[in-house]
């Protein structure tokens, strides 16, 4: 395929704005997929997306699209939206030339729609802003307009104005990309942006061609460890995998070549022709990991399976950092890194749906360095106001330094209910800075939990003790006997709640009389007990834990 008909490009937007719909239609336009009601965002292919309605991994899509007499191919990278997940934005961006920049008609830019034009701004790629949902009634494209030319200096005459819902002008969104966006470069030149273990084909490779071609049998090298390989099978993501001869510039397709291990297909390394070297591509900046938790199977019989599943599932995310762990009380695990609360859950979703797994987790903490004595004189303040900018006369744009425990759990729900939905929020890193911490236990029945040990500011830690204990008497059933629940620093009882004993008896409602209803409520009945934690004598809802811990 002739390099100057092939163009790269992804859709960015906060989320919600109508990426996936735009993806759905673009892919229909051009035939890539029937136009059915099942095949509603194709893109999002986990069961856990389907059910968030929200894109963790980026996906890709090869479209042909005929434009004045010609064919051309358009590889579209669908992004995740969600600030968690801004590192897939930003692998995907990296194999692109350009962006379609989605704002909502009605909400206008939000903080995600900010961060995301930075990304594929400082990545200097085109960016053609689009305006999305116009079909709404209380839809504003002009004041939207007036929007992006101030925040992203944009003339308002590039905004495109449609409604991926009812594909109103989306035939043209495709004809602006073929003539914005500029067309690749002619050495092998190839960007790994994902990466994927296949237990029968070894690692899959997902990769951005900037230049030249690659064919089956090719000598190919990567670039990060220097080490050869012999291209066995390659092919272009329409979004399924369709086997080719040869790569051109500007597709964006996978590679298999006898690769063992993931980190051999390092996201973010360049691949080149082994008697064609050429300067490796600037890559992008490694995911960070912001919240940790630690993770332990239910039972640790299933020690062996639930570490399998781990890292299958790691193999697939690589934003997932991970160490071995061990407590007394949970037996052997793991502390795993996470970008975000939401990452978090979506890999216990995954780890329970894609692997029946039936895990613990332990209460997220954010990363902390620990300082000498002297050095915590320094008072840390909670949060910091930077800047303001007015984005029109209804919106502003604030900058704030927080502490990352503050804002880790709940804060951005929080936001979004005081603010009745309208406020959006994104965050990058800061760095450290010192503060007065102290660690907090809590108990029952004197035991400790070890899910539950937090690290929390010292004039936070007599609230915070007193509310965990309050809601942990709300999420654990009454059992046969009383439960004192308390929160401590070192010995010292700093709060205390009392569960009531209470007697539960399934049965009782019975009467004696039918028996396959009995059997059905004692099944119940066990089933509830697998999602048990046992703590001494008592037992604990499995997601008691993170329910605790999101704030009302
Ligand atoms: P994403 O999070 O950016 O991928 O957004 P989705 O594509 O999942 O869309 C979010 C919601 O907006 C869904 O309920 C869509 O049906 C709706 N939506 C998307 N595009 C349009 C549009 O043009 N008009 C209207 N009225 N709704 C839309
Ligand atoms: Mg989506």
């Amino acid at each position: 395929f002739p390099v100057e008909r092939i163009r790269n490009f992804s859709i960015i937007a906060h989320i919600d704005h109508g990426k996936s719909t735009l993806a759905d239609r673009l892919l229909e336009i051009t035939g890539a997929i029937a136009k059915t009601a099942s095949n509603k965002q194709v893109l999002d292919k986990l069961q856990v997306e389907r059910e968030r309605g929200i894109t963790v991994k980026a996906q890709t899509a090869s479209l042909f699209y005929q434009h004045d007499g010609q064919t051309y191919l358009l590889n579209l990278i669908d992004t995740p939206g969600h600030v968690d997940f801004s590192y897939e934005v930003s692998r995907s961006i990296s194999a692109c030339q350009g962006v379609l920049l989605i704002v909502d008609a009605n909400q206008g830019i939000q903080a995600q729609t900010v961060a995301n034009f930075y990304l594929a701004f400082e990545a200097q790629l085109t960016i053609i802003p689009v305006i999305n949902k116009i079909d709404l009634k209380n839809a504003d494209p002009e004041r939207v307009e007036k929007q992006i030319e101030k925040v992203f200096d944009i003339p308002k005459e590039e905004c495109i104005r449609i409604s991926a819902k009812l594909g109103t002008n989306v035939d043209q969104v495709l004809q602006e990309v073929v003539k914005r966006i500029p067309p690749v470069d002619d050495l092998f030149k190839a960007l790994v942006f994902d990466s994927t273990f296949d237990h029968y084909r070894g690692v899959v490779a997902n990769i951005a061609l900037f230049g030249g071609r690659v064919s089956r049998g090719d000598k190919i090298v990567s670039a990060h460890l220097g080490k050869s390989y012999e291209v066995n099978e390659l092919g272009l993501l329409r979004p399924d995998e369709h086997p080719t001869e040869t790569l051109y510039a500007g597709q964006v397709g996978y590679v298999i070549a006898g690769m063992k291990e993931v980190k051999e297909a390092q996201i973010g390394d360049t691949l080149y022709l082994h008697k064609q070297p050429v300067e490796a591509l600037p890559g992008f900046k490694p995911a960070k990991s912001m919240v940790f938790a630690g993770m332990y199977p239910m039972d640790q019989s299933e020690y062996t399976a639930l570490r399998s599943a781990v890292e299958k599932l790691m193999l697939n995310d690589s934003s997932v950092t991970v160490q071995k762990d061990s407590s007394l009380a949970l037996g052997a695990g793991w502390r795993l890194g996470f970008l975000g609360l939401l990452h978090m859950e979506v890999f216990n979703q995954r780890l329970e749906q894609e692997y029946n797994a039936s895990v613990i987790v332990t209460a997220p903490t954010v990363p902390y360095k620990a300082v000498l004595a002297s050095a915590k004189l320094i008072k840390s303040r909670r949060a910091v106001q930077k800047n303001m900018f007015y984005i029109d006369e209804h919106r502003v744009m604030i900058k704030y330094i927080f502490p990352l425990n503050e804002i880790v759990v709940d804060f951005y729900d929080q936001l979004k209910s005081m603010s009745s939905g309208y406020a959006s929020f994104d965050y990058e890193d800061a760095g450290y800075e010192a503060a007065d911490l102290i660690k907090m236990d809590f108990l029952l029945n004197g035991r400790p939990v070890e899910e539950l040990a937090t690290i929390v500011h010292k004039d936070k830690a007599y609230s915070a003790g007193k509310a965990i204990c309050e809601r942990l008497k709300e999420s654990i059933p009454r059992q046969m006997f009383e439960i004192a629940v308390q929160a401590a620093i070192g010995s010292k009882i700093i709060a205390r709640e009392t569960i009531k004993a209470y007697r539960k008896n399934v049965l009782a409602k019975c009467y004696g009389g039918d028996v396959t209803r009995k059997m059905k409520l004692l099944k119940k009945q066990a089933e509830g007990k697998k999602k048990l934690r046992r703590i001494g004598n008592i037992d604990v809802p499995k997601d008691a834990f993170i329910n605790v811990l999101k704030r009302k």
